[in-house]
Formats: C-alpha cells, sequence, structure tokens
C-alpha cells in the first residue's frame, strides 16, 4: 500500500488535515472510532463527551464547518463550589457569596499584593494578581487538582486569555452585589443541537479513507513506511503526525537518545471521567463548575443534559467529573472507590439523593493536557526540529504539544502543507 498523504490520528487535527488535503489523505486511528478527545460516548441513552467541550472558535475556517450543524448558544455562566458555599465565577468578583470574614480576607489579599516583584512562576503570577492569600486557597488547591502539581512547578506562558486579571473596583463590587457582570474570556459556547460535540464537524469526515483499528508502532524515515500493531503497514509520500510527541520517538527508527530523552521530559496529565445519569432533573447549578476542596477528587463537572436535551433521555439529567492524575500524582483509588466518593459528592454539593442515580460510569483518557512546567519549550522544541528534518509534519494538542482548544486544534491540521 503506498499513500499521497498518512494521517496518523483520527482527533479533530488529523480530521482537519484531511479536509484540507482531500481525497488523497487517508487517516490511521489507533482506536475503533475518529474523533479523539472530541468523541463521544453513549451509556443507556445519556450521551457523554471526553469531558466539558463547548466550542467558541472565532476563526471563519473553522465557523463555516462547525456551523453547519445546528446548536445552542449558552451563555458562559457557571460556579464554583467552594468548601460548602456556591459561587459565581470568578470568584474573586463574586465573593458576596461566602461568608462576610472570608470576603474581608480575600479583599485585603487584594489589597496588599505585592505588586512590585518580578514574575518567575505561575504561583508568583496568582500572588501579583490575587494576593497570597486568595493564591494560596483558590487557584493554588484547584492548580493541585487541574495541573497535579504545585503552581511554582509551572511557567506561566500558557494564561494569556485564560485567567481573569480583576480590578479592585471589580473585587469590592463583587463582594457587595449579586448582580456582576460576566467576564468570562468568550461571550458564546456553542454546542449542537444532537448528537454530541463531535457532530460540529462529523460531517467533513471522509469516511472511505479512514482506517480504524491501525495502530502505528514504527515509522522508518528512510523507507518512508509506517506499520501497525495489526501488523498492517503502509507507504508514504507524506506523513502527518497527531500523536504525542513522548510517544513518536519510541517509534521513529533510529531516533537519536538525546531527543527521545528530550521527549521524554514532556509531560502530560491523564483524565479519568466520571459520568453519572440521574433518573430525574437533578439540581444542577451550571453547565460547568469548579471544586476548589481537595477532599473532592474531582477538579470540574460539566452537565451533557445542560449543554444539550438530546444528551439524556427525556426527564432525566446528567453529569460528568473530571479527575485528574500523572506519573507522580497517580490515581490510587479503584473505580469502585471513586464511585461511592463521587456520589459521596453529589449529596454533599446538594445535586441529588443517591437514589436519584440511574449509573456511575468510569473510564480513562491518557492524554488530556500538557503541563507546562519550566523549561518544557526548549523540549519541545529539540522534538519537534528533529521530526520536521526527518520530513514529518506534526501536528495537533500533543504533536504540537500546545494547550489548544479543538478549534485550534483543527486548523492545526487544517494548515498543513
Ligand atoms: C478536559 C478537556 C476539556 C476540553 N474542553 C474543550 C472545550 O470545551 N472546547 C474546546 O474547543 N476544546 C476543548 N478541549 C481541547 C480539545 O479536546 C483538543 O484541542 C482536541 O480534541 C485535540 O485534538 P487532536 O486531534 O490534536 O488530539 P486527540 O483528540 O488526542 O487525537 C489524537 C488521536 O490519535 C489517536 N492515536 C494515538 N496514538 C495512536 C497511534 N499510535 N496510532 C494511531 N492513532 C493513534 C488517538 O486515538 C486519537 O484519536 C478540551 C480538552 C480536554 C483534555
Amino acid at each position: 500500500m503506498k499513500n499521497k498523504y498518512v494521517i496518523l490520528g483520527g482527533g479533530i487535527a488529523g480530521i482537519g488535515a484531511q479536509y484540507r488535503l482531500g481525497k488523497e489523505a487517508n487517516i490511521y486511528e489507533a482506536r475503533d472510532r475518529v474523533g479523539g478527545l472530541c468523541d463521544s460516548f453513549n451509556i443507556n441513552g445519556f450521551t457523554f463527551d471526553n469531558a466539558v467541550h463547548l466550542s467558541f472558535a472565532k476563526d471563519d475556517v473553522v465557523r463555516r464547518v462547525f456551523d453547519k450543524t445546528p446548536y445552542y448558544a449558552h451563555a458562559p455562566e457557571s460556579m464554583n463550589w467552594c468548601w460548602g458555599n456556591w459561587v459565581r465565577h470568578p470568584v474573586q468578583n463574586n465573593s458576596v457569596h461566602l461568608p462576610i470574614d472570608e470576603r474581608i480576607r480575600i479583599i485585603k489579599s487584594f489589597c496588599y499584593r505585592n505588586t512590585d516583584t518580578d514574575v518567575k512562576n505561575y504561583k508568583e503570577w496568582l500572588e501579583y494578581q490575587y494576593g497570597e492569600y486568595f493564591a494560596t486557597k483558590y487557584p493554588g488547591c484547584y492548580t493541585r487538582k487541574y495541573w497535579c502539581c504545585d503552581a511554582d512547578k509551572l511557567s506561566t506562558k500558557w494564561i494569556v486569555g485564560r485567567m481573569y486579571q480583576p480590578s479592585l473596583d471589580e473585587v469590592l463590587e463583587g463582594a457587595m452585589k449579586t448582580e456582576t457582570p460576566n467576564t468570562y474570556y468568550t461571550k458564546e459556547m456553542r454546542y449542537p443541537l444532537k448528537d454530541g460535540y463531535k457532530a460540529f464537524f462529523d460531517h467533513i469526515v471522509d469516511y472511505e479513507n479512514v482506517h480504524t483499528g491501525y495502530k502505528a508502532v514504527s515509522i522508518d524515515p528512510i523507507s518512508k513506511t509506517v506499520e501497525f500493531e495489526n501488523g498492517q503497514s503502509v507507504e508514504y509520500e507524506n506523513l502527518i503526525s497527531t500523536l504525542p510527541l513522548n510517544q513518536i520517538t519510541d517509534m521513529i527508527k533510529d531516533c537519536p537518545e538525546d531527543v527521545r530523552l528530550a521527549s521524554k521530559e514532556l509531560k502530560a496529565t491523564s483524565v479519568c471521567l466520571v459520568s453519572v445519569g440521574f433518573k430525574h432533573k437533578a439540581n444542577i447549578p451550571s453547565i460547568w463548575f469548579y471544586m476548589y476542596d481537595e477532599k473532592m477528587p474531582a477538579a470540574r463537572a460539566y452537565s451533557p443534559s445542560l449543554k444539550a436535551e438530546s444528551n439524556a433521555p427525556e426527564g432525566k439529567s446528567s453529569l460528568q467529573f473530571e479527575i485528574y492524575y500523572t506519573d507522580d500524582k497517580p490515581l490510587t483509588m479503584t473505580a469502585e472507590e471513586i464511585k461511592e466518593t463521587v456520589i459521596g459528592n453529589i449529596v454533599e454539593m446538594g445535586i441529588a439523593n443517591k437514589e436519584d442515580i440511574e449509573f456511575v460510569d468510569v473510564r480513562c483518557v491518557p492524554y488530556a493536557n500538557v503541563i507546562f512546567y519550566h523549561g518544557m519549550e526548549e523540549k519541545r522544541q529539540i522534538v519537534i526540529d528533529y521530526i520536521e528534518s526527518i520530513g514529518i509534519q506534526t501536528v495537533g494538542r500533543f504533536g504540537r504539544w500546545e494547550y489548544l482548544w479543538s478549534d485550534q486544534s483543527f486548523l492545526s491540521g487544517y494548515n498543513v502543507k
């Protein structure tokens, strides 16, 4: 078999590449379905995505593809569960929902923060923005749950546009008023009316040229051949990879040791998805919410049934919790322990009672978010430079090793040459 374009991985980046390259582009995907992180799964008539997934794409190319699918446009309203209180997001602008002593601490933290500092890491960035008390108690705690490390281990290069930086007026108003402006980084969160997030781009997939059950295991850049776990192989003229940079180096024949070692310094979080179906409409506070309490293993949860009614059978509702882990902070609970803990958390947050729950499903996704440890960018560059030097185009969230949203991953694939 010889292909003009071989694309490894059928996530949204691989699909974006196929869309751009046309009929001669073949996707080889390890799983039995395409979609990757943007895929969905069904349980008892409920649809769940792989974690939250809402679109706020701005780019025209992406909008022309995504907007062919009818969608809901949700306001970006979310909540935070802060040790017994539901607080509108972001907490620093809405502390009115917290006890008065806590509001005073947050205001003082903001007023007395040290702004005369040379910020060297994410911890210092948080203290500079919000003051030490708030930084330590809220985002500092959340960082351990979401990024699986302390904030001082992270650089600040990924933050732009993702974290809100309030003014003193906003902090003060938020401590006194329940009506505050929505400061989320986008005004509209889009989601398909039916069939899960993948419906936004499933219609462009050229399924005749998709080969599922093809897990790449070795790449020979000299003979231009890829071998798959199923015993098949394919020759390519052009190779486009969306595979994680820290995996592909093990597949490339005669990959230099320094490149392989650099790739092993690239770390990502994994996510355990705990999907819950409710027999009724549960008391879900917002489409998605954050959980600061470290006794609760999940960092965040979202409601598929609030994203789209079609995601749950009539009269029922759903939630999915995200528990992050890494090799350094492994998931130590069994699936049964995770289920019991999440059920207890649901009851504690006043969302539903145990009897209201129809099922709880636990499954894991190995690659979730790339971690911006100090010096990561230099290691990443070593790996990308080498891969490109042997004629492989590397794209997508884990192929660029970037914190890309789905639309950015799509474009990364679409922009192949
Ligand atoms: C928790 C979470 C929430 C997110 N929420 C949002 C959101 O709300 N909005 C948004 O726009 N974006 C969101 N994203 C980002 C979005 O999911 C990614 O940008 C996008 O899905 C990445 O696509 P990709 O194709 O680069 O990678 P992937 O989706 O990971 O695709 C890679 C594909 O390669 C396949 N593969 C792996 N190894 C091999 C192999 N050896 N051989 C063949 N195939 C292989 C995999 O099975 C997979 O299908 C979120 C991401 C996460 C983790």
